[in-house]
């Protein structure tokens, strides 16, 4: 098997090559300032732009857009919040968080929209998502999910369940029971994506500086080591990364998740596999694994592998360990058992962030004019567009439906201090995967369900 290992994700490697930004030179004003160039801080500068041209807008970013989680992801857009509707509508109401999360899945649309109306070519197809149930927890886990989805106002159009033959004509994935289907999500490239988007908005007249690496944000300024930038607003994008701002070290849990690609497939490697509408897909495990068929025909897929490092800690040399992918490419095997042998050119990983109740957050302090968004728990990708949308939107005072959503919010409080911190997470991925182990020999595992809850904080 021939193998590449590399610290850059596959989407990054197959970019064409990018604009080598300047670092900021001296101090600066701006009407807004925007940390962090992922899809967070990229998507309120576009938006700015769009609803004020105006505007001055600075992006500020440590090392190259795209460089954290936004340029290695799984490429799911997907309209889905790891908490859930329940926890926004005991913060509001029911119907305020439906309406929430009915925004979440119009931003998969909003997405392709943009993706069209500025040329960015980034293999955006809406395929929806397959999740298949290869064991009778996972199945009935499947059956109470789409029940309780279709309690809350959703319909078939949103989930609905599968049959195994159904299941397996979109995918032959091994030893399936069943399936469910989502239709809110599309795959995409993300890197193509992300730096499709920062062009955009440098279109728009953003500034966008690289190399440069924000120490703090205060009132009104964000100092940075390369001089200060005042601004009327500040915006915060940092998600995993938010652990390196001065005081900020327990704000946002970051977590590894590891990805790996495979050479690209043959015609009749596909017709076995299937997968031709591109849909993402997973199954039902605890220790949650997603994959996509990309736009030129390989599997870019990931896992959570060791998740957590000591002091919230971010270790680029751990991400392209081989040891640390073996959970991965063992998962990818076991569902497509008729890939073994298939050469994985590329291996990688990043960090996503987790707030301590787990719900994905906007922030707005009009005194302080500063603004964050984040949390997102690895679905950040249509989440970061709602976010970004919303924080140009409340900058704006623009009168929409977004700007009284119930995610806007506090600040997530901060999590505990270590070791308690390294001790909670390692012994729940470890009893998340004991869960695991359990309901593949055909058990109900309790374990993982009440595991699962309590980390979610219901
Ligand atoms: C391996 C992996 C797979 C994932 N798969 C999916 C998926 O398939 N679908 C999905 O929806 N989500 C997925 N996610 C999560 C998703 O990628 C993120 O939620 C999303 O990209 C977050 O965007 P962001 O802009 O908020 O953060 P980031 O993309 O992490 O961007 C933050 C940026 O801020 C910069 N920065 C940080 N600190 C500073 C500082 N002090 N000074 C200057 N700049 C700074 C960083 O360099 C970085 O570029 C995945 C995450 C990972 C790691």
């Amino acid at each position: 098997m021939r193998t590449v290992l590399t610290g850059r994700s596959l989407w990054l490697d197959q970019l064409s090559p990018q604009p080598q930004r300047p670092a900021l030179n001296g101090s600066l004003e701006a009407d807004v300032v925007v940390v962090g160039g992922g899809f967070t801080g990229l998507w309120t500068a576009y938006y700015l732009k769009q609803l004020d041209p105006s505007l001055s807008v600075v992006v500020v970013e440590r090392h190259h857009v795209g460089f954290g989680a936004s340029g290695r992801n799984g490429g799911w857009v997907v309209a889905e919040f790891a908490c859930g509707l329940d926890k926004y509508a005991a913060m509001s109401s029911h119907d305020e968080a439906f309406r929430l999360v009915r925004e979440l899945h119009a931003s998969v649309d909003e997405i392709g929209r943009v993706v069209r109306a500025e040329g960015i070519e980034c293999g955006f197809h809406k395929g929806g998502t397959i999740r298949f149930a290869r064991n009778a927890a996972q199945l009935e886990r499947q059956r109470q999910e789409v029940a309780h989805e279709h309690a809350a106002g959703f319909t078939n159009d949103d989930f609905r369940l599968l049959s195994p033959d159904q299941t397996r004509s979109i995918a032959a994935a091994d030893g399936v029971l069943g399936g469910l289907f989502f239709a809110h999500t599309a795959a995409v490239d993300p890197g193509r994506l992300v730096t499709g988007l920062a062009a955009a908005c440098e279109d728009a007249g953003v500034t966008i500086v690289e190399r440069t690496t924000v120490e703090s944000v205060g009132d009104h300024v964000v100092h940075t080591d390369r001089g200060d930038l005042r601004a009327r607003h500040v915006v915060q994008g940092t998600e995993a990364y938010t652990r390196d701002l001065d005081g900020e070290r327990r704000r946002l849990l970051p977590v590894y998740s590891r990805m790996i690609a495979t050479e690209p497939l043959t015609a009749e490697q596909w017709a076995e596999i299937g997968l031709d509408d591109r849909p993402t897909f997973a199954d039902d495990r605890y220790m949650v694994i997603y994959g996509q068929r990309t736009e030129d025909g390989r599997l870019a897929f990931g896992g959570r592998g060791i998740p957590y490092l000591w002091g919230s800690g971010i270790d680029p040399e751990s991400e392209v360990r081989a040891d640390s992918h073996a959970r991965v490419d063992a998962a990818l095997f076991e569902l497509f058992p008729q890939l073994r042998g298939i050469g994985i050119t590329h291996r990688w990983g990043g960090v996503l962030a987790i707030p301590r109740d787990w719900t994905p957050f906007v922030h707005h302090d009009p005194d302080r004019g500063f603004l964050a968004a984040g949390g997102y728990v690895g679905e950040g990708v249509a989440t970061a567009n709602l976010a970004g949308r919303t924080m140009a939107e409340l900058i704006t005072d623009a009168d929409t439906q977004r700007v009284g959503l119930p995610w806007i919010k506090a600040l997530p409080r901060r999590w505990e201090p270590e070791p308690l911190r390294w001790i909670g997470v390692r012994s729940s991925y470890r009893l998340m995967a004991a869960a695991d182990r359990i309901e593949e020999r055909g058990k109900t595992s309790r374990l993982g369900i009440t595991l699962a809850n309590l980390l979610r904080g219901s």
